[in-house]
Order: C-alpha cells, then structure tokens, then sequence
C-alpha cells in the first residue's frame, strides 16, 4: 500500500512539473558561466553557416557581444524554427535568437527582450509568373518557413491555393525555383540572400507586413530579461549593434 501511495505521489509530481515552464533565473547561469542560446542557422543575414563551418550573422554577433557585455559563454544549439519556443519555455534553452518576430500569439507563451532590428515580409516569386503584389496569390501555391509569421500570415489568406510548409526558406526557395511553387512569403533580408542562388527569381516590392525582431526568453524570466534589456542597451548606446547590422546589411538602406 505504502509503495503504491508512493508511486501515485511521484507520477502525480512528473505530471505536474512537466506542465509547468521552467527556467534557469539568473542566477543559476552565471554560476555556470554559460547563456544556452537556441537559434536556426538557416536564415542568412541573420543566422547561418558560414563556409568554415562557424555559426555567423546579424543575431549570433548580438549575441556574443550580449554574452560578452554580461561575462557568460555563449553557446549555441541550433535547431528546427519551430522548436525554438519550446526550448526556450522548458528551460532547455535560456533564450532564443532567431530574426524572430514578437507577435500576440508568441507572447502568450514567451517574454520578449526589447526589439533590436526590424524585418517585413516580402513574396518572392518567378520573374515569368505574373505575381505583382499579394493580391496575385489568389488561387497559386505559396511556400513559407513552418511556423514563421509567413507561414501564419499564409494560412491565414483564404484566397491563397495552398500553402506549403517547409522546415527552411531555403527549401522553399529551391522548391519554388525547380517550379514546384508559384511564390514564397519570406522576411526580406533572408530574401534577398536566398535569391542570390538563383536566376529568374524576384522580390515583389509591396511590402506584407512590418516586424520587430527580439529575442524569446522563458515566461516570468524578468531578471534574464532585465539582465539582457541592459546588454541591449549598453551596446546600442556603444554603437556595437548599429555596426554588427551595418556589416550584413546594405548600410545605404533605411533598413535598421
Ligand atoms: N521573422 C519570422 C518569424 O519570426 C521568420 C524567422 C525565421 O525564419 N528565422 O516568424
């Protein structure tokens, strides 16, 4: 009887911990000494690969100089977009950086960091497709990043045919250049990356929608968030994330 009291108690305290968000507060990670930071390097300028192998862009620069303004070692676990949140709000990962998008939805789940660059959402498409603006998605197959704000504002667009989800924009880039897709809803830095590849593929210039991008930090984190807010700051004031941004980005651009 005893034991199975026991073992009652004990799933009982699984099941509940396992409901709840968990998160390393401050304190725990710098004793550790390290900021586990969650992204997907997919997404050129922001995220990516470089040719050595390295982890490199807008986003992993922030962040090094965020880990290097508050004295902790940054350390990257590079997943699937759509893993991101979860990581973040189980404590797997203390943040996530990943041109990320604050939206209503997202912050029912996660804190944000003050905003630190701005995006929007572009179509790329054929240049032989006769697609001018969104209007001209009506009926035609759209390619999106599963779980970006593309893929949300896609599937929400009833007038669109279908909408196909893949895990990069990358992929949905080759899908549309190899003629599978008529366009692809993507954010316009990594668009214009993408398109570099690729002959005969163009940026629609009507903008979807406008964005700001932060980073995602576990629910009721404040003192991370507060912690991260200050490195922000104090980088933005020292000129370090206008110059990170200016180095992958066109500087002549009105672009953040
Ligand atoms: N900004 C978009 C979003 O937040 C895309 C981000 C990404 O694909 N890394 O959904």
């Amino acid at each position: 009887m005893k034991k199975l009291l026991a073992f009652i108690l004990c799933a009982v305290m699984v099941l509940s911990f396992a409901g709840c968000a968990s998160f390393r507060p401050y304190s725990e990670i710098e004793a550790d000494g390290k900021l586990i930071v969650a992204t997907n390097a997919t997404f050129p300028p922001y995220e990516f690969i470089d040719d050595n192998g390295d982890f490199a862009g807008i986003d992993i620069e922030i962040i090094e100089a965020v880990g290097e303004y508050l004295g902790l070692e940054v350390v990257i676990e590079n997943m699937e977009f759509d893993s991101i949140i979860t990581s973040v709000s189980t404590g797997k990962a203390d943040i996530g950086i990943a041109g990320m998008t604050v939206t209503e939805d997202r912050l029912k789940n996660v804190d944000f960091s003050e905003t630190y660059a701005t995006g929007k959402q572009v179509i790329i498409t054929s240049s032989e497709s006769g697609i001018k603006g969104v209007a001209d998605l009506a009926g035609k197959k759209v390619g999106v990043q599963t779980g970006t704000t593309g893929d949300i504002y896609a599937s929400d667009d009833s007038s669109i045919g279908s909408v196909e989800q893949y895990n990069s924009g990358t992929e949905a880039v080759l899908a549309l250049s190899q003629g599978k897709i008529d366009a692809v809803i993507i954010d316009n830095e990594p668009a214009k990356k993408y398109i570099e590849k690729y002959e005969g593929l163009v940026i629609i210039d009507e903008e979807y929608t406008f964005e700001e991008y932060a980073m995602c930090i576990a629910k009721g984190n404040d003192e991370l968030t507060a912690k991260i807010n200050e490195a922000l700051k104090a980088l933005e004031d020292k000129g370090t994330l206008k110059s990170i941004i200016d180095k992958y980005i066109n500087a002549d651009t009105d672009e953040k």
